[in-house]
């Protein structure tokens, strides 16, 4: 029964920040300060009633309408909900087990508790750097365009909370539990060197087009990924994005709804490949290498 009280409860905590995410992703395009004015209408300028802001159901209730001028609601707003609530969700489920299932009760308390702070500050981490990426996706698909004022901090949270991981590991001597070095330096290492790799790739393709198969965008944003998955997992993230792209793609002229010229923007497919690469990326790289006889 705990569990599911718990689940529920950070299904709401991260529906209710997909609501905040929606305010940023709109109010980066207008312009207006992020935390001061009161949600309202883009519309007719209502001001929003607590009980018009509760995520998800208030769409469904409204029937995706403004309650005063009945307005058409973008879908945007209960997906970005709906997504902040299941992403947030599986950073739990994906990671907290993790702390039972390795170590089990034969730790002592004392490095117990140290891992539970750990364990603790990653899922924090992780829903940040899945916030931001959310909004990412969302502006690039309405913009085409991946702002700046969202990516740079992405890239200085994840190059600080990699150094942190490093430099905790060391001091709070949990390095007493696995003793190699090497090991404690090689998600830093592979970082370091997926990152430059990522970046060194996007930013070929970027010179060789001359910004039209790519945007400039894109570039550095493939830098933040190689940070944030390390390699390999950066492979499965890139060859992710590459693929879902060319499906749409293609999908997209065969309806029709694009033509070969038209402008695809490229974010959503490498944010869709980072959440791959990150929920999923080890698994995906035993299986490919179990296909190849390893
Ligand atoms: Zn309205």
């Amino acid at each position: 029964m705990f569990p599911y009280f718990c689940y529920t409860a950070i299904f709401i905590l991260g529906a209710f920040i997909g609501s905040f995410l929606n305010v940023i992703i709109y109010r980066l395009h207008t312009k207006e300060p992020i935390v001061k004015a009161r949600s309202h209408c883009p519309h007719c300028g209502h001001i929003l009633e607590w009980y018009e802001l509760v995520p998800i159901f208030s769409f469904l209730i409204q029937k995706g309408k403004c309650r005063r001028c009945k307005h058409r609601i973008s879908m945007q707003y209960p997906l970005v909900e709906g997504a902040g609530g299941i992403l947030f969700l599986m950073v739990v489920v994906f990671n907290f087990p993790a702390i039972w299932q390795d170590f089990g009760w034969a730790l002592e308390f004392s490095i117990f508790t140290k891992l539970l702070a750990f364990q603790f500050l990653n899922i924090l981490y992780l829903w940040a750097v899945l916030s931001m990426m959310i909004v990412i996706f969302a502006y690039d698909l309405k913009h085409y365009i991946i702002p700046d004022k969202i990516l740079y901090p992405a890239i200085i949270l994840v190059i600080c909370y990699k150094l942190f991981d490093f430099w905790s590991f060391i001091n709070w001597d949990l390095s007493g539990i696995s003793n190699l070095e090497f090991e404690v330096l090689k998600p830093l290492l592979y970082s370091f060197l997926a990152a430059a790799g990522a970046l060194a790739f996007f930013l070929s393709i970027f010179l060789i087009t001359k910004g039209r198969g790519l945007g400039f965008g894109d570039v550095k944003f493939a830098f933040f990924m190689g940070f944030f998955l390390g390699w390999p997992s950066i492979i499965v993230g890139l060859f992710g994005a590459w693929v879902l792209g060319a499906i749409i793609g293609i999908a997209l002229l065969m309806t029709g709804k694009k033509v070969l010229k038209s402008e695809i923007p490229f974010g959503p497919f490498l944010v869709t490949g980072t959440f791959t690469a990150m929920f999923w990326g080890d698994e995906i790289i035993k299986w490919y290498f179990g296909l190849l006889g390893f």
